[in-house]
């Protein structure tokens, strides 16, 4: 390593968009019910202006306080929402939301790239996203998307991500070489809080559903990001490990972890230790989800939760080859194709 790492958080939605989004969204779901009131999508109208100014006051600010280069940035989690309404609200919903995220990396291009969310609807065929994940790699350079496990906002009611109704993504994303990150939206079951309890039980039945299969034997070269720490697989490492074997299923090393990645939105030091130590720095990709779940200061340190780059910088079992592998190294050879814009800009 000679040179400083590229800092790329691997993990940001457009939390901060304009207000206009929120209404016309409002609108829409008001028009599930009463027809006539559904709004055309060009009835959203979003400046450039508006655009620079939600970034400039919020992410990027941040990304240049706390020293990070370049987010993937994709719409907002909560947002996605794919419970509500049918395929055709979800589809038009995807389109302006993905649409939003590609302005903002036109504007922004050393700083944003896109990752992309579907049209999922509870019940619909998978295969339905294809148009708009199409659309998104080919015209706005999207470099991954994002996945929902449970398009029904925490009832859980499609198959497992093994099942074969999900390959037809899966065979893009291989034709495209581009990676999903596991992201639920958010819960419409009273039993889960969507960030606290949702989120990370999603992330680590992720992981327990390609455990317990052999889907990476069908795609070995596919890849998945499970995001928030990997949810409780780090910390349970051994139950996993443990329940692999009890199933005759390989080391993990090699069922699963040339295939699932985790992100560092893991808001405190201990948390961050543990994920370094117990998983491969290989299989580690910087991200901070910042203005999002947890927006405020830890009374504890006097920083931000979600300054996730303190903590890598603190982890003392960590060398700099290994903090430039979890910056820069890791996320270029998971999303070859961000690898490949920041080549062509000599970065
Ligand atoms: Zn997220």
């Amino acid at each position: 390593m000679s040179r400083e790492p590229l800092i790329i958080d691997c993990h940001g939605h457009y939390t901060t968009a304009p207000e206009a989004l929120a209404h016309w969204r409002e609108r829409q779901i008001a028009g599930i019910k009463n027809p006539s009131e559904m709004p055309a999508a060009s009835e959203l109208r979003i400046s450039d202006d508006e655009l620079r100014e939600s970034i400039e006051k919020n992410q990027l600010r941040l990304m240049r306080e706390r020293g990070s280069d370049l987010t993937i940035f994709s719409p907002r989690a909560s947002f996605m929402a794919h419970h509500i309404g049918d395929f055709q609200v979800s589809s038009t919903w995807s389109a302006i939301c993905n649409e939003l995220c590609h302005r903002v990396a036109e504007l922004y291009p050393e700083h944003f790239a896109t990752a992309a969310m579907l049209p999922q609807s509870p019940g619909v065929d998978p295969a339905t996203c294809i148009p708009e994940l199409e659309k998104c790699v080919k015209e706005y350079g999207a470099v991954g998307i994002n996945l929902n496990p449970d398009p029904s906002g925490g009832h859980w009611t499609s198959p497992p991500l093994s099942d074969r109704s999900w390959y037809p993504i899966y065979e893009k994303m291989i034709e495209y070489d581009i990676p999903a990150m596991v992201h639920v939206s958010t819960s419409c079951n009273a039993c889960f809080h969507t960030t606290g309890a949702h989120y990370l039980n999603a992330d680590t039945t992720a992981f327990m559903q390609c455990l317990t299969s052999d889907l990476f034997k069908d795609f070995p070269t596919l890849r998945f990001i499970v995001p928030h720490g990997g949810g409780a697989v780090p910390y349970h490492w051994g139950r996993f490990r443990g329940l692999a074997q009890a199933l005759g299923k390989p080391l993990l090393d090699e069922h699963l972890l040339n295939n699932i990645y985790f992100d560092t939105c893991v808001y405190h030091q201990p948390g961050i230790d543990l994920l370094t130590k117990v998983i491969p720095v290989k299989n580690v990709l910087f991200a901070s989800e910042m203005i999002g779940a947890v927006r405020g200061i830890d009374p504890e340190t006097g920083h931000y939760f979600d300054d996730t780059k303190r903590y890598i910088e603190a982890a003392t079992t960590l060398t700099e080859e290994d903090r430039f592998q979890i910056y820069e190294g890791n996320a270029r050879r998971v999303f070859p194709r961000l690898d490949v814009a920041l080549s062509a800009r000599g970065r």
